[in-house]
C-alpha cells in the first residue's frame, strides 16, 4: 500500500500516519521528521531547511524532490510507505507522478480551521524523539516530559502564532491546488478528522478499505 496523505498543518497527519504505519506494517516517511533531524545533526540538509522552516515557509521544491527521491529508494519503502508532508506542491507531486513510484490513494484529512489554529497552538514535541502531544488534548502522563522515551518536550518554532498563520496561508496557496490535482486522477478520498484520534483512524481505514 502507498499512501499519501494530504492535510493542512496541525490537522493530525503525524498521529493518523502513525497509525496507518503500525495497521500496515509499512514505513511514515515524514518531511517534517527528516528535516528535523537533520537541522539537528547540523547536515547541510538541515542548515538550509532551518532558514525556510523558522520562517514558515517551504523548502525549495527540488532539494524536496531530490530528498524523497533518496529517501524513497531505500529497502524499506519497497512494501509501501504511508507519505506524510510530501507532496505538498503541485511541482512536487508532477514529479512523483514523473517517478517510477505508483501511489495507490490520496488521503485528504479535513479539519476546520478554527480547530486546526487550536492545535497547533497547543503542541509540544519531545526534542529528543519528536513524539508530539498536545498540552489540553493529548497530554502526557508527566507535564513536559515524553512518555515515550522521557526527553523534554518544547514548542516548536513554527508553531508560534505568526508562524502558524503564515504556514497556514502556504498551504491554501501551494498545497490545496493538490486536492483537485489528484481528484482528476481519481485517487482521492476525503475522510473528516473528529475530535478523538481513533474515530479518525476507523475513518481513515474504512476509507481506504473502498
Ligand atoms: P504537521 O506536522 O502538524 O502536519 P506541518 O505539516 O506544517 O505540521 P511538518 O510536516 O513537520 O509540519 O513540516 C515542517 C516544515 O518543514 C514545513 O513548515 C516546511 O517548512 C518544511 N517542509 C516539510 N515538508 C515539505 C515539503 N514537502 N516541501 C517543502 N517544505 C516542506
Ligand atoms: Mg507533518
Amino acid at each position: 500500500m502507498r499512501i499519501i496523505l494530504l492535510a493542512a498543518p496541525g490537522a493530525g497527519k503525524g498521529t493518523q500516519a502513525e497509525k496507518l504505519s503500525e495497521h500496515f506494517g509499512i514505513p511514515t516517511i515524514s518531511t517534517g521528521s527528516i528535516l528535523r533531524r537533520n537541522i539537528q545533526e547540523g547536515t547541510e540538509l538541515g542548515k538550509l531547511a532551518k532558514k525556510y522552516i523558522d520562517g514558515g515557509n517551504l523548502i525549495p521544491d527540488e532539494v524536496m524532490i531530490q530528498v524523497m527521491q533518496d529517501r524513497l529508494s531505500q529497502p524499506d519503502c519497497e512494501k509501501g510507505f504511508i507519505l506524510d508532508g510530501f507532496p505538498r506542491t503541485l511541482p512536487q507531486a508532477e514529479a512523483l507522478s514523473a517517478s517510477d513510484i505508483d501511489v495507490d490513494v490520496v488521503l485528504n484529512l479535513e479539519v476546520p480551521e478554527e480547530k486546526i489554529i487550536e492545535r497547533l497552538s497547543g503542541r509540544v514535541e519531545c526534542s529528543k524523539c519528536g513524539a508530539t502531544y498536545h498540552i489540553v488534548h493529548n497530554k502526557p502522563e508527566k507535564d513536559g516530559v515524553c512518555d515515550k522515551c522521557g526527553g523534554g518536550l518544547v514548542t516548536r518554532v513554527d508553531d508560534q502564532p505568526e508562524t502558524i498563520k503564515s504556514r497556514l496561508d502556504i498551504y491554501h496557496t501551494q498545497t490545496e491546488p493538490l486536492l483537485a490535482y489528484y481528484q482528476e486522477k481519481q485517487m482521492l478520498r476525503t475522510v473528516e478528522g473528529k475530535e478523538e484520534i481513533a474515530e479518525t483512524t476507523a475513518a481513515v481505514l474504512n476509507a481506504l478499505e473502498d
